[in-house]
């Protein structure tokens, strides 16, 4: 084949018949993926009850929340990192339902999906894991006003729980360690999507601040073995559903990647300061937060590598 047709090829399969969300480009810039920061926040309409919502946060890249609305109330999965993006999402969704939030589930114990969440009512009901409800305590000891930490008053007793939202049927599950140690994920059955909050990083450089990295890759493979057609993640674009098992797999290759990469060096005696310089991240470099989460990674697996992660 010529490099001309080649090329022909490349370009009629990149067009394809695929819908418009297949067709952009994988990647969480917004200006790379085509998208203005004047579209955000928006609601990305996944169901007829059932929505992704994005906004934009520093450093530039998207934090979603799921929202699922039902006949008698509406289920938030994680929010936005202050009380203001809390609220104009709450704002944003009152525009397609004026019914009340009545169900909220902690994905991430991350002040970025959960620093607003002061302005949610006050008598909804909260799913966390331990974990995370310990990670929540710890913060609202160490939160100065004006700085509001909600903690939920219980915690999940299993691994999994079913939450009725007005005929809508939501399980919230447990499915590993991953971001946070306390990830948890929301999945609709019938609807086959999976909510899946920091577990999911789309094209996001693998952030491995309080993660178990190994541990991490284990509990992408309990998701992708769910009957699942579309994977919402917790920062980068929502993808159309074929596009959104895809990008699952190339974040786990993402991790596996950092992972062997950093054991390499490990092996090598590195320090972890020679280490950070030496690391070759190949085409993950050029993934959003590759900059700031590089070294954050090589300290964590090193961590993991000596047996320190517990
Ligand atoms: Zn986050």
């Amino acid at each position: 084949m010529t490099y001309a047709r080649i090329w022909l090829a490349a370009v009629i399969f990149t067009i394809g018949p695929a819908s418009s969300l297949d067709a952009q480009p994988r990647t969480a810039f917004p200006a790379l993926r085509g998208v203005a920061l004047t579209e955000f926040p928006r609601l990305v309409r996944l169901t007829d009850n059932v929505y992704g919502y994005e906004e934009i946060r520093a450093p530039g890249f998207t934090t979603v929340s799921l929202v699922v609305i039902g006949s008698n109330g509406i289920l938030i999965a994680d929010g936005q990192g202050s009380v203001q993006a809390t609220q104009t999402m709450l704002t944003k969704i009152h525009e397609v339902s004026p019914l009340p939030v009545r169900w909220y589930v902690v994905g991430s114990d991350h002040g970025d999906h959960t620093a607003g969440n002061s302005a949610l009512p006050k008598n909804i009901t909260y799913t966390v894991s331990p974990a995370s409800k310990l990670q929540l305590e710890k913060d609202a000891k160490g939160a100065t006003p004006p700085r509001v930490v909600i903690v939920p008053p219980t915690a999940m007793t299993s691994n999994s729980e079913i939450i009725d939202v007005g005929g809508t049927t939501v399980h919230v599950l447990n499915l590993g360690r991953a971001h946070t140690g306390g990830d948890i994920l929301v999945q609709l059955p019938k609807e086959k999507i999976l909510f899946m909050s920091e577990v999911f990083l789309n094209r996001v450089f693998p952030a491995m601040r309080s993660a178990y990295p190994t541990e991490w890759v284990h509990t992408i493979d309990n998701a992708l073995a769910l009957p699942i057609d579309r994977y919402v993640p917790g920062h980068g674009f929502i993808e159309a559903p074929k596009a959104s098992r895809e990008e699952l797999i190339v974040f786990k290759g993402a991790l596996v990647a950092v992972i062997k990469e950093v054991t390499r060096l490990h092996t090598l005696g590195l320090s972890v300061d020679d280490a950070i310089k030496q690391a070759n991240w190949g085409e993950y470099k050029e993934w959003f937060l590759a900059d700031q989460q590089a070294a954050v990674a090589v300290r964590k697996v090193y961590e993991e590598l000596d047996g320190k992660l517990k």
